[in-house]
């Protein structure tokens, strides 16, 4: 028997990427919302605390929600639809935003969406209906930056694996990650990451249950 080591718990010196001084330590719990501005050259780190857990990313200019992360911008721009080391987040004016500077998960879907309300009873039936989702996160926590449902665009799927078949039909599929990975992101400028921590039940995007991340942000060279 092995004894899992506690994420959840771990100092956020050990489990920040890049070190620096810790500016914000915060636990996203099972299902819910989360955002917060990471200044330029912070670099904020996700750790999928028990594995597993699709973690719906969006992007804006922190002082102007106009810019906005683009999905076709980010993808055209490395010539690959996935997202890992290396990957500049870019807006839909192809300037960056944040730039994934660690990643060891390998690859990370930004083509699948985010689940709502309406998609859950269009893929899995009537009785999904009430099941909290996505896009419900997202506009419960962009409301409170100025957010409305007009702001959202194709989003960032951290930690889920939607591989794609020579025929170029998507699958969600089990994750590749597992307790403890992390990736991280640093800020090329000021800018407002507003997450959903998926909620999704009806496929293993989430290993039929959801659980809680960490976000930490590090200030390096202090
Ligand atoms: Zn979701």
């Amino acid at each position: 028997m092995t004894t899992a080591i506690d994420f959840a718990a771990a100092p956020a010196t050990d489990l920040a990427l890049v070190p620096g001084t810790v500016v914000l330590d915060e636990v996203i719990g099972e299902r819910g919302p989360w955002s917060g501005v990471v200044a330029a050259g912070d670099v904020l780190t996700i750790v999928d605390l028990y594995g597993n857990q699709a973690v719906d990313t969006l992007f804006y200019g922190a002082g102007d929600h106009a810019k906005r992360y683009s999905a076709q911008a980010t993808i055209a721009a490395q010539g690959n639809i996935f997202l890992t080391t290396g990957t500049v987040i870019r807006d839909q004016e192809g300037d960056p935003l944040m730039t994934i500077v660690a990643d060891e998960v390998g690859n990370h879907d930004t083509v699948g969406g985010a689940c709502s309300q309406e998609s859950n009873t269009l893929r899995y039936g009537h009785h999904t209906r009430h099941q909290h989702a996505c896009v419900e996160n997202f506009l419960i926590e962009g409301s409170r930056h100025g957010l409305g449902k007009a702001d959202l665009v194709g989003n960032v799927n951290f930690f889920m694996n939607v591989p794609v078949d020579p025929d170029g039909s998507l699958g969600i599929v089990d994750g590749l990650s597992a307790p403890g990975k992390r990736l991280a992101l640093r800020a090329e400028v000021d800018t407002l990451v507003l997450i959903s921590n998926c909620p999704q039940i009806n496929n293993p995007c989430n290993g039929f249950d959801p659980t809680a991340v960490r976000v930490i942000v590090t200030r390096p060279g202090v």
